[in-house]
């Protein structure tokens, strides 16, 4: 499948895959799905698919409010979010 273009980044590692926009990260731990599907309708964004593999993904990162309720609906901790940093307290790097 090939990523999704402009300011998106999909960082794979493993079964984590970091969906980016902008500032914001929406942290998918695929392999604690179990394909249940509650996040799918959670989602008021629609952006949340199961795919071939019956594992949870993001169509569009950039509809995403980060709302926070697909992780709030998960009940296996698949969803970690890190919204928008306003305060400037928000770092990330390689280390
Ligand atoms: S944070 Fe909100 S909009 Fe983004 S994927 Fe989760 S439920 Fe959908
Ligand atoms: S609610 Fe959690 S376990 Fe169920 S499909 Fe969504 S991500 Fe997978």
């Amino acid at each position: 499948m090939t990523p999704t273009p402009s300011s998106t980044t999909d960082q794979a590692i493993g079964d984590t895959v970091d969906f980016v926009a902008g500032s914001a990260r929406l942290t998918v731990r695929r392999a604690y799905c179990k394909g249940c599907k509650l996040c799918l309708d959670a989602c008021p964004a629609a952006i949340l698919v199961l795919d071939e593999e019956d594992l949870v993904t993001v169509t569009d990162i950039n509809q995403c409010t980060f709302c926070g309720l697909c992780a709030a609906r998960c009940p296996d901790f698949v969803f970690v979010l890190t919204p928008h940093s306003s305060t400037g307290l928000g770092q990330e790097g390689p280390g």
